[in-house]
């Protein structure tokens, strides 16, 4: 797809929809990026899973336990019951306490704040380090999730069979300019226009730059 087009696609929507601290997202309200260390837990958390069911485990286990190392005494049938909201929660506690083992092994039980430390952790992938070092660290990769995945390729603005697949392209294609809060614009055109099922094309700001309206039609 054209530059002029990808700047285009960003313009519209970077002026349509207000970033996460602004808006009083959800995340946000119940406290779970109020450290590295619980927007960590609560990303790691979040695969597969809708974000409603992360904010209802996350909200449970802070109560009870929020640092590195509370997490890692926690008794593994206390934490698998403290998270039992989200998907796959047994092979999520294992990888949980081992993350925190890591945590106060090589980093002093702080989060680290390199692409290439927070990879090397148990249960984290490019998604969420991307959105650590993004939401966290000041950096300004874009964390790619299916949402912005599915709506990418149907855009045109990449062609691709996965997710980190698609986070490789965007990351360059992306003017600069957009880069910093790329990922919370796309995430909430994603989530709420281009949904999943059936886009609500008629509704969208973007209809004009997108090639799925011109593939859907022939
Ligand atoms: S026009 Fe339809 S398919 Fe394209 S981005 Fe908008 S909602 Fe998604």
């Amino acid at each position: 797809m054209q530059e002029a087009r990808i700047a285009e696609i960003y313009h519209r929507v970077s002026n349509a929809y207000q970033i996460f601290s602004e808006n009083g997202n959800e995340w946000e309200a119940n406290g779970l990026n109020s450290t590295p260390f619980k927007n960590l837990v609560a990303a790691a958390l979040s695969t597969v899973t809708h974000s409603k069911r992360v904010i209802r485990a996350c909200v449970a286990l802070f109560a009870v336990a929020s640092t590195p190392e509370e997490i890692a005494k926690l008794d593994d049938d206390r934490l698998k019951e403290l998270i039992k909201p989200v998907a796959h929660y047994n092979r999520k506690t294992i990888q949980l306490k081992e993350m925190c083992r890591q945590l106060i092994q090589r980093h002093g039980g702080e989060v680290p704040a390199t692409r290439e430390a927070l990879l090397a952790l148990q249960g984290v992938g490019p998604k969420v380090a991307d959105l650590i070092m993004n939401f966290n660290f000041g950096g300004d990769a874009i964390a790619v999730d299916t949402h912005i995945h599915r709506m990418l390729n149907r855009t045109g603005m990449v062609q691709t069979k996965s997710a980190e697949e698609t986070a490789e392209i965007i990351n360059t294609i992306t003017p600069a300019q957009y880069r910093k809060h790329a990922h919370e614009w796309l995430i909430q055109h994603g989530g709420l226009i281009c949904t999943a099922k059936k886009p609500k094309c008629e509704e969208c700001i973007i209809r004009d730059l997108c090639d799925y309206q011109k593939l859907a039609s022939h």
